[in-house]
């Protein structure tokens, strides 16, 4: 076939789109210039009077875009649009507002997120007192479910020890179980009840990888920590309708939706044994119904102390199977360490606050390389959970010993998280090609990263926590998420924060660590353009340009004329994914 050289131009992927409608809106676009107005090809949609920042490094603003069959057709002025509207066109009008393309969230456990959309949601709650209210009103108003489920309570809430007592429970609900999980997902807290269902006595042992917490008379308090502890319990609550999780994946969809989410990235559940992956025909069932508007990349999550080969075997299936716009499979989640607070991450030296603890590495050094090498091998493109400097520098050196045995390229292989690497693994961020994929909010500065993860680290590590700045100018790319159900799932007070590292209150004054600071535009390009990269995907998303698929959002203020401090307030007035409006406030 006689193609021109049009795919030289560098930003363009003209072979999703036809030849005819990607030259023409490169022409109008590129040119500025007006194109005969006889020659443009139809909208199905135009978007007006915008401020648009499309994140395209060249052509950084515009006023309108055209959309067709979900895609974007041409991006430039209203005059220049409107030359695409016929009387079928839509037109919505931006009002002037900022429009942005469409957010992806790079790490969220989405089927946790949503189920406990519909539980007792105890994030803010700040006493015991308030704990309990809410588990009783939940509870009166919800008979009919056998167990009380909920989760985000905090540990400075129960004081000295921050390990939540089954008597607070008790003394509210004792004849139904009762079953909350902490914020961070490491530590669960069980009524008497659900005790007893689980058959937890005095003298259970404590599983591998976990522990029943008792008291001086080794009699079980109700508070279970870490993952196979918890799976004693979680084996006797009964699982979740299909309807029910259905029902919660709606309801997760849409949140996301109106927080401006048009693709999330999946890491499978926080805890071993709950797989979006295992759950993924019922976003097969979403997406026939027509109730599918938000993206989803899913990785399987791999637990130590092995990797079996038929794991390796369902990761590629997954991968064949699954790799449309909408629904993609094929990448693998490993965790290699814990978390700072708690000495459970992985560290080179011991903590400056403990020095006989320097946290443990979850899996075999040499397994892990192995495996990555087995996945790297395969093209299959992995994720590991590496917060403190000693397991970031195990994924660097697996991910770098990985390609040059197998002499692949390109993989994009990430690393969740990256609390605090050390000084001489910063720049191999950029000289491998390993995607930082970072969650801003985690960063906030507030009493437990200023007063727990801090001291834990010490002063001289905690100058590199959450290095966005000094990674960045290395050359790595920043892909930004939240870790929802962990935090928040509304990406706006990620985005504040790192642009600002400050709290919604203002504190600490001039910023923790303020040389980590990033522009808007490059905290903006952590969630769009940078975070399609991350997930191979930025030839047809993250930012707005012809031919890409036609996500954007209309936001309520523009991030560049206000003070920094107010970017968490931004509310989404307007969601479009692929094409269409999925989400537009009552007032727009
Ligand atoms: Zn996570």
């Amino acid at each position: 076939m006689n193609t021109p050289r049009l795919s030289s131009v560098p930003g363009y992927d003209l072979k999703s789109i036809p030849l005819k409608s990607s030259l023409l809106a490169l022409l109008v676009f590129s040119s500025g210039v007006a194109f005969p107005a006889t020659a443009a090809e139809p909208a199905d949609t135009v978007v007006l009077h915008g401020r648009v920042y499309t994140v395209e490094a060249r052509h950084p603003w515009a006023e309108a875009v055209a959309i067709r069959n979900g895609e974007i057709l041409a991006v430039g002025t209203d005059e220049e649009i409107l030359r695409h509207r016929v009387p079928t066109t839509k037109v919505l009008d931006a009002k002037g507002h900022l429009v942005l393309p469409g957010f992806t969230d790079c790490h969220v456990h989405f089927l946790d997120g949503s189920t406990s959309l519909s539980q007792v949601q105890l994030e803010d709650a700040k006493t015991i007192a308030e704990i309990q209210q809410r588990v009783k009103t939940y509870a009166a108003a919800h008979p009919s479910d056998p167990w009380v489920l909920g989760r985000g309570w905090t540990y400075p809430v129960f004081p000295p020890d921050g390990l939540p007592n089954k008597k607070y429970l008790d003394e509210i609900i004792p004849d139904r179980p009762v079953y909350l999980e902490g914020f961070d997902g490491h530590t669960w807290w069980a009524n008497s009840k659900a005790l007893a269902l689980a058959r937890i006595t005095k003298e259970t042992s404590d599983p591998p990888g976990g522990s029943i917490v008792r008291d001086t008379a080794g009699e079980p308090t109700g508070a279970i920590k870490e993952d196979a502890a918890d799976a004693i319990v979680r084996r006797v609550i009964p699982e979740p309708s299909r309807e029910a999780k259905l029902q919660a994946l709606r309801a997760g969809i849409h949140l996301a939706n109106q927080f401006g989410l048009a693709r999330v990235h999946v890491l499978g559940g926080v805890n071993a044994g709950r797989d979006d992956l295992q759950n993924v025909d019922l976003f097969e069932e979403l997406r026939r119904n027509g109730e599918l508007t938000l993206r989803f990349y899913l990785a399987y999550r791999l637990d130590p102390p092995d990797v079996s080969g038929q794991q390796l075997r369902a990761i590629v299936a997954a991968r064949d199977r699954y790799h449309d716009d909408w629904i993609a499979a094929g990448g693998a989640k490993l965790f290699l360490d814990g978390v700072i607070e708690t000495h459970t991450a992985a560290m080179l030296e011991p903590y400056s606050d403990s020095p006989a603890l320097s946290g443990d590495l979850l899996w075999d050094a040499d397994k892990y390389k192995h495996f990555v090498a087995q996945l790297d091998q395969r093209g299959i493109q992995v994720f590991t959970h590496a917060i403190g400097d000693r397991a970031i520098r195990l994924a660097l050196d697996a991910y770098e010993q990985a390609g040059k045995q197998n002499g692949t390229k390109d993989l994009r292989h990430r690393i969740e998280h990256i609390e605090d690497a050390s000084a001489a693994d910063i720049p191999r961020f950029g000289r491998l090609g390993v995607i930082a994929s970072m969650q801003p909010l985690h960063s906030y500065p507030d009493e437990d990263t200023l007063k727990s993860w801090a001291p834990n680290v010490g002063p001289e590590r905690a100058q590199r926590g959450w290095a966005f700045h000094s990674i960045e100018a290395a050359g790595g790319v920043l892909a930004f998420g939240s870790d929802w159900p962990i935090v928040t799932l509304n990406p706006w007070s990620g985005l504040e924060t790192a642009v600002t590292r400050q709290t919604a209150e203002g504190t600490p004054k001039g910023g923790w660590i303020p040389s980590q600071r990033i522009s808007l535009a490059d905290a903006l390009r952590g969630y769009t353009l940078n975070a399609a990269f991350a997930g191979h995907r930025e030839k047809s998303e993250g930012s707005i340009e012809p031919g890409k698929v036609a996500d954007l959002i209309v936001v309520s203020q523009d991030l560049f004329h206000i003070e920094p401090s107010k970017i968490g307030k931004t509310r989404v007035v307007l969601t479009m994914v692929g094409g269409q409006v999925i989400w537009r406030t009552q007032s727009f």
